[in-house]
């Protein structure tokens, strides 16, 4: 797969894309080609439920680049059964599961209760610890409850991202303090966001770079069909706001998500062994 990869052009790892969406099913291996061609070398897909996992499982095996996370969505909470932390210690044993994702919370919709989000989010926590694996956290409207969340578990140990990040300064700052990596989607790029600030704000070394392919389109293509193709398109706004070059974006970001996730393999100097 390096060798579709131009050697002097950025490489970028699209941390966070849903591939297994039915949006992909049509036209999947032209999605990942033209991702290949815009300088995206691996991928995530980032299950929401044990049944997107084994979908996400079988695109896998058709690409050595592309990489997975097993976990419980906060949507599906409600369906996490008797056995279900089982079942996901059992799956994250699949040689390509680099995280625990993507969980959290989301109290915008009412599909799960709170209290039942928190129970399971505090198991698939504690999972990821014992795995020795990061967590990728979804969040929307539940900014204080997750972070509290988290702080419990943090014994200096849990690593992960907050994914899609889209709260402010001042949350981004407690945040990083808890040991965590921040990263964006096309939401950066949309006319009226208020994420400048906080975009700045992120240092280097806890930097990340994501689609969340199908979602978050960026401009031109809001409310189209998102794809890790138009990374590059987030990482171009990445560098205008932090005032760097897209190729120092693409380095920092790349670098990070190999040290943050456990990539068989995960030597740097493959990069450059075509
Ligand atoms: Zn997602």
């Amino acid at each position: 797969m390096i060798a579709s990869l131009s050697r002097h052009s950025p490489v970028f790892i699209d941390t966070h894309c849903h591939l297994f969406w039915p949006d992909f099913a049509e036209d999947l291996p032209q999605v990942i080609a033209r991702a290949r061609a815009a300088g995206v070398w691996r991928m995530i897909i980032p299950a929401t439920d044990f049944v997107t996992f084994h979908q996400a499982v079988r695109i896998a095996e058709h690409d050595e680049d592309v990489f997975l996370a097993v976990g419980i969505h906060p949507h599906d909470a409600g369906m996490a059964g008797a056995g279900f932390v089982e079942e996901l210690h059992a799956l994250a044993r699949h040689p390509r599961v680099v995280a625990i994702g993507e969980i959290g919370l989301d109290y915008h919709y009412d599909f799960c209760s709170p209290a039942v989000q928190q129970r399971v989010l505090h198991r698939q926590l504690e999972a990821a610890k014992e795995l020795h694996l990061p967590v990728i956290l979804h969040n929307r409207e539940s900014d204080e409850d997750l972070l509290a969340v988290v702080r419990e578990h943090q014994n200096g140990s849990l690593r992960g991202q907050f994914h899609c990040f889209s709260s402010d300064a001042a949350y981004a700052l407690r945040v990083l303090e808890s040991g965590f990596h921040i990263s964006f989607t096309g939401n950066v790029t949309f006319k009226r966001s208020t994420l400048d600030p906080v975009l700045s704000l992120v240092p280097d070394n806890r930097l990340l770079l994501e689609t969340d392919a199908p979602f978050m389109a960026p401009v031109p293509f809001r409310g189209k069909r998102n794809e890790p193709g138009y990374l590059p398109r987030i990482a171009g706004k990445f560098a205008e706001v932090r005032h760097q070059t897209v190729e120092h974006v693409a380095s920092v970001t790349t670098s990070n998500a190999m040290a943050l996730f456990p990539f068989p393999n995960s030597d740097t100097t493959e990069k450059s062994d075509e």
